[in-house]
């Protein structure tokens, strides 16, 4: 059986609590461990920061995300049609940040990576960034959490 959703909504940062929560809520049903939640909300709050500071660069636009749910996976894509990058490689290296200036780490990426399973970055300048994640979820009891 798949399981499958898609939202749209504004990228601005009040949005950012929204979207990891409705991705959150979206796995409830698989009872995810406390851990895998908490891993499942960074990398989704990362890739939606990502989306609005530098892909649209603060001037807002639509975010887009689909998830599906195959044989206990969760599978992730998380689009902007903002500025794109140039070099993804580069771009997904610890540490690196194009906007030291706003006093980003530049560990965004490392962090996706580190919580998830895969991590894929597509990406075409000027057209936008589509990052795909996936996580294999183990059967677990989750405690209901406020966030
Ligand atoms: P941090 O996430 O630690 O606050 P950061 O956002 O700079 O810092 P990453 O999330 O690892 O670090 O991203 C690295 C770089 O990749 C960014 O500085 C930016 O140049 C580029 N980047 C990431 N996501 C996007 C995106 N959606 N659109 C355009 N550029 C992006
Ligand atoms: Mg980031």
């Amino acid at each position: 059986m798949i399981n499958e959703m898609s939202i749209i909504f504004d990228a601005i940062s009040t949005n950012e609590g929204f979207a990891r929560v409705a991705v959150a809520a979206f796995v409830t049903h698989l009872n995810p461990t406390v851990e895998e939640m908490a891993d499942i909300k960074t990398a989704v709050s990362e890739a939606v920061t990502n989306c609005i500071i530098h892909g649209y660069e603060n001037r807002g636009g639509k975010i887009y995300i689909h998830c599906t749910i195959e044989n206990g996976v969760l599978y992730i894509e998380i689009k902007d049609k903002g500025v794109g990058i140039e070099d993804v490689e580069k771009a997904m290296e610890p540490l690196y940040t194009s906007k030291p200036e706003l006093e980003r780490s530049g560990m965004g990426f490392s962090f996706m990576e580190a919580f998830m399973d895969e991590l894929e970055v597509e990406s075409t300048p000027s057209k936008g960034t589509t990052v795909k994640m996936q996580k294999k979820l183990q059967c677990g009891d989750w405690i209901l959490t406020e966030d």
